[in-house]
């Protein structure tokens, strides 16, 4: 179901029982600011994650309401990730589903990183035909 950008944050989300460690995922970064970990449903080869620990809806709410330090500790901990997983050199695509439009599922504000293969321009947008 998609998610209403109208409603306030829901703490019964998967990503919020993720961060308090209600439901166990392969953790391959985190700081004070960030969690990454794989995508349970993987759309290229490597597919992960990146969620910030504050309680913001989506990228909208993020960019309206996180502090400086939050956004720029999201911006930096994105950034590690994609060092620490040896992707500088390919590349690869950083995607956040904001809203209905979107098809945004999860009411936690969170980055996909997808990388590890010749990405098809129809990752762009999911559910592209
Ligand atoms: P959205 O559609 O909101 O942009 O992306 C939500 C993503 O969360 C989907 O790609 C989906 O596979 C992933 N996801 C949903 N539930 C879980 C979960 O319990 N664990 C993990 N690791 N990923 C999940």
């Amino acid at each position: 179901m998609a998610v209403d950008l109208s409603l306030p944050y829901d703490p019964g989300n998967v990503f919020a029982k993720i961060l308090r460690r209600e439901i166990s995922v392969q953790i391959l970064y985190e700081d004070e600011y960030a969690l990454a970990f794989p995508d349970i449903s993987p759309q290229a080869t490597i597919h992960v994650l990146i969620i910030p620990k504050g309680a913001y809806v989506s990228s909208a709410d993020f960019g309206a309401s996180a502090s400086n330090d939050e956004i720029a500790g999201f911006a930096r901990a994105i950034s590690k990730l994609a060092e620490q997983l040896g992707l500088i050199r390919n590349g690869y695509r950083l995607i956040s589903n904001t809203g209905p439009d979107a098809g945004q599922e999860v009411p936690h504000y969170h980055v996909h990183l997808l990388a590890g293969e010749k990405l098809s321009a129809k990752l762009i947008k999911k559910n592209a035909e």
